[in-house]
């Protein structure tokens, strides 16, 4: 059973929805969260976490557990087979976090929803939010239970952390204006025998296409491609292909075993408006793009611990509806920027003209000797470039 009354329902316990969750609840707000699967999702989906989500997260008590779990990476290169183009170093960003943190999105989520266990409180399974209704002083929800019993239940406001297909969205009427791309992504989570660190991670731009090899934990590695139609699950020889194809040739790869494989076809969407009277939307509700540069998840997280206390403003009385705007201002115009990165990342590894490869791969090359170059390209993906204000 869910209750009939809350502050805040929170619909969608991904990454998004249990940041937003612990924020209400360290806010002593009122919340209920719920989630249309039965038990958290055990794939791997987004491996890394940037140093201003870790920023954003050390608050809610999580940000040392996932760093004991997690592989620590200080460094980014571009490469183009052996040739390395450019390197971003994070180890100088002025944080207490000065890396990339190579994590399982499984095991993230778990360590976020243990830690609302242990404040606690519980995500609601197998509750499905079908239709929203705003009133006066509430949103009225209707849900579908677990036996496929109907319930409904009032709260003051609805999160919208329900992913791309938001019925959020969907009923407050906003538009997810953009397209798809082209092509798909293969991902692969592989035991293999590598050549090269594993304190880096490491993007090949080639004809072909891109290539990332991310380091994980457990000896792992993630592999990220771009390719025309991707398998529905990548073999241990679709992947060997593939780095064979665009990784380096003196270090080559020899794949073991592909322990997680799936595809992704990459959205470029962004909402039209982040709220609508009572119902406001987070992560990839709000926004989806390419994961080149791993922003997806990240972006989410952060969108929720800035709306979070913000909401919980509003609800306690200390705040006025604007918070809602603040929120909107600080986060839509974070999401403008990763959506231009990481299509900006995408296109310039995917070019297939040989004159204008040539060029880039030059041009990364008398980059790579700017100091402030790599500076700034290691605040943007770190996201630290725009850390959000206190509420
Ligand atoms: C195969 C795959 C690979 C990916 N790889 C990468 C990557 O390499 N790098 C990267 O940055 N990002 C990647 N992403 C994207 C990343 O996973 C998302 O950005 C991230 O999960 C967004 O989190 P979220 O909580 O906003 O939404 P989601 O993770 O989509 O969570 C939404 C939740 O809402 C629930 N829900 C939906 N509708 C309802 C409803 N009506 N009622 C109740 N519950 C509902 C869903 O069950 C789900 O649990 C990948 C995604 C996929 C699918």
């Amino acid at each position: 059973m869910v209750p009939r009354e809350t502050d805040v329902l929170i619909v969608g316990a991904g990454p998004t929805g249990l940041s937003l969750a612990l924020s209400l609840a360290q806010a002593g707000c009122g919340f209920v969260i719920v989630d249309r699967i039965a038990a958290g999702a055990n794939t791997s989906r987004a491996a890394v976490i940037h140093s201003n989500t870790l920023e954003m997260l050390e608050p809610l008590g999580v940000a040392d557990t996932i760093l004991e779990q997690a592989h620590i990476v200080p460094r980014f290169s571009v490469r183009s087979r052996d040739a390395r183009l450019l390197t971003v170093d994070f180890t100088a960003l002025p944080t207490r976090y000065p890396f990339t943190t190579m994590i399982s999105q499984a095991v993230t989520e778990a360590i976020l929803e243990a830690r609302l266990g242990a404040l606690g409180h519980r995500v609601h399974r197998a509750f499905e939010v079908t239709d929203l209704a705003e009133g006066i002083d509430g949103v009225d929800a209707t849900l579908r239970g677990p036996d496929g019993a109907v319930s409904r239940m009032r709260a003051g406001y609805v999160a919208g952390a329900d992913g791309m297909h938001s019925v959020v969205r969907q009923a407050a009427r906003i538009p997810f204006e953009g397209s798809a791309y082209e092509g798909s992504f293969v991902l692969a989570d592989v035991t293999m025998d590598w050549g090269l660190a594993r304190d880096e991670v490491d993007l090949f731009f080639a004809p072909e296409g891109l290539v990332v090899v991310a380091p994980l934990p457990e000896g792992r590695h993630r592999i990220v491609a771009t390719v025309g139609e991707a398998p529905p699950e990548p073999t241990v020889d679709d992947v060997q292909r593939i780095l064979d194809a665009r990784g380096p040739r003196g270090e080559a790869a020899r794949v073991r075993e592909v322990v997680w494989g799936s595809r992704f076809r990459v959205h470029h969407r962004l909402a039209g408006r982040y709220h609508q009277g009572r119902m406001v939307l987070a992560g990839d509700a709000a926004h989806v793009h390419s994961p080149a540069g791993g922003q997806g998840m990240n972006t989410g997280i952060v969108d929720a611990c800035v709306l979070g206390p913000r909401l919980a403003g509003i609800v306690a009385g200390r705040r006025d509806r604007e918070a809602l705007d603040e929120y909107v201002a600080l986060r839509r115009p974070a999401a403008e920027r990763v959506l231009a990165l990481s299509d900006r990342l995408t296109r310039v590894a995917r070019l297939r003209n040989p004159v204008l490869r040539a060029a880039r791969n030059l041009g990364l090359r008398a980059l790579d000797r700017l100091p402030a170059f790599e500076r700034s390209l290691a605040f943007d993906l770190s996201g630290l470039r725009h850390r959000a204000p206190p509420a």
